[in-house]
């Protein structure tokens, strides 16, 4: 069986704040089913340590970044979960990245540093009789791993890359808090211009280099899509795949759906649909009702959405959005549902209330201008709420366009525009509209949807592959 740590800085559904939690949480299960056995090493906040069952001290770490750490083994929500024990690192109000002022942790170099050392000594001396065959981590927090690893463990390291955008820099006088090796401080090793990139180690150091969909692999390597780091994919592109995220199948299940109206059916479905332009006070209406559920920020295009809004209220479509984020979007959205009854705009967190959007949502419109996978479209495929996506990333490789072919051979699932601007997403609006009023090429799409595979089942395969070969074993 090969044993693998998970190195990940949020986990759902302890601690979330985007598509890696979920990834994160779903792994350990879905690779249970084709032999891997994975432990997840995350940071001990507060709501994972109040979550934990069992709880053991395994490993005392001894002063780390100015207070004592360890870690503690214990389970909650069905995971195997060894947690860093770091009170002054993690015990804080705020959100897991970001303090009171919505401003990075200024020490978060140093907390993910802490994550990653912690992955390192796991890996040498194991914890209660368990070693890993790989490491395997997530993002920039994980990033590090590599360096710690080196000369301790024969470990192998595997990073996932679930956004570039995101390099984790500090700066170079911390080198020595950090207790990374100066010597690998250049440009083949973590050095990126001037400062450390906790990021950039993880992409020098990994035996293997993943990234969620194929499409986003290929985009990492061109400078529009790389940010910065274009030029060091192309070099690392022999270890670099593209492995699907997929979704929990349980937890967004429409037909037991414990948070909105369960169906089975696009027909059963239009009263999930009833029921939440009651919910949210929408009229009834022409046109199809739109959901978006998103983090509101420059990534996910939801200033174009704001351009063609009229487009779509002009052609009888309805929006409802949930999300929080960049505050001159959730100003103009909020202002958006003030002026038009045909809008509705929650600013928040809430995942029961994203259950019953994408449930009675008869269509979810991810415009983003980069996305690494995208889980949201997922989610719509499953529930018969289409998907209109731009042609990026995951959303390029998930969805199948509504073109005249597709549509011939009764395959298409949604609609994809490019290039991702707004008079794009228009004239997609305006093909989904099209469609929303032709009932039987609309229920194709939605029951097209429902039957794609959207499950971890092909992907936990390609992990466990992924894993044989970095461990020489194919
Ligand atoms: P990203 O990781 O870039 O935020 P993904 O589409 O990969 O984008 O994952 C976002 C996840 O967060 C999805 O599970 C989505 O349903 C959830 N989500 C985003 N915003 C909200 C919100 N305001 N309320 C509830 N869930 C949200």
């Amino acid at each position: 069986m090969t044993q693998v740590l998970s190195v990940t800085s949020e986990c759902a559904p302890l601690v979330k704040t985007g598509g890696l939690a979920d990834v994160a949480g779903a792994l350990p299960g879905a690779l249970a089913a084709v032999g891997v056995t994975m432990r997840t090493l995350m940071p001990g906040y507060p709501a994972v340590l109040n979550a934990l069952a069992d709880a053991r001290q395994v490993m005392d770490l001894g002063p780390m970044m100015g207070g004592d750490c360890a870690i503690v083994a214990g389970q909650a929500a069905g995971l195997d979960l060894l947690v860093l024990q770091a009170p002054h690192l993690f015990e804080r109000d705020g959100s897991i990245y970001l303090g009171p002022d919505g401003r990075d942790w200024p020490d978060n170099p140093e907390r993910f540093s802490a994550l990653c050392q912690a992955a390192a000594r796991i890996a040498e001396k194991g914890v209660e009789g368990w070693r890993p065959d790989i490491v395997h981590g997530h993002d920039w927090q994980a990033g590090l791993t590599g360096e710690y690893l080196r000369g301790r463990s024969d470990a192998r390291f595997i990073l996932t890359i679930h956004n570039i955008a995101f390099h984790g820099i500090a700066e170079a006088a911390k080198l020595a808090r950090l207790g990374l090796d100066p010597a690998r401080f250049h440009s083949d090793g973590f050095e990126f211009y001037g400062n450390i990139s906790a990021l950039k180690a993880g992409l020098m150091s990994a035996d293997a280099l993943t990234t969620v969909s194929p499409t986003y692999a290929r985009e990492l390597m061109t400078p529009e899509f790389g940010m910065g780091l274009d030029g060091v994919m192309r070099a690392r592109r022999g270890v670099l795949s593209g492995i699907l995220n997929g979704i929990d199948t349980d937890a967004w299940d429409p037909a037991a759906e414990s948070h909105a109206v369960p169906y089975k059916n696009p027909k059963a479905k239009t009263k999930a649909t009833a029921a939440l332009r009651e919910e949210l006070e929408l009229g009834e209406a022409e046109g199809p009702l739109c959901v978006v559920v998103s983090r509101l920020t420059g990534q996910k295009g939801l200033d174009l959405l704001l351009e063609t809004l009229p487009h779509l209220l002009a052609r009888g479509g309805q929006l409802a959005l949930l999300g929080s984020g960049d505050a001159h979007l959730e100003g103009a959205f909020r202002h958006a549902a003030e002026v038009n009854p045909g809008v509705s705009v929650t600013i928040g967190y809430d995942e029961a209330l994203s259950h019953r959007m994408i449930a009675g949502g008869e269509a979810i419109l991810v415009p983003s201008r980069f996305e690494p996978c995208g889980l949201t479209q997922l989610y719509g495929l499953r529930y018969g709420t289409v998907p209109l996506v731009a042609l990026t990333g995951g959303l390029a490789d998930t969805v199948i366009d509504a073109n005249p072919a597709a549509l011939a051979r009764g395959v298409a699932t949604g609609i994809q525009f490019h290039p991702i601007t707004a008079d794009a997403l228009q004239t997609a609006i305006d093909r989904l509209c099209d469609l929303h009023s032709d009932a039987e090429s609309w229920t194709k799409l939605q029951r097209n949807g429902m039957a794609h595979p959207v499950g971890w089942d092909t992907s936990a395969a390609a992990y466990a592959a992924l894993y044989d070969r970095t461990l020489g074993r194919t």
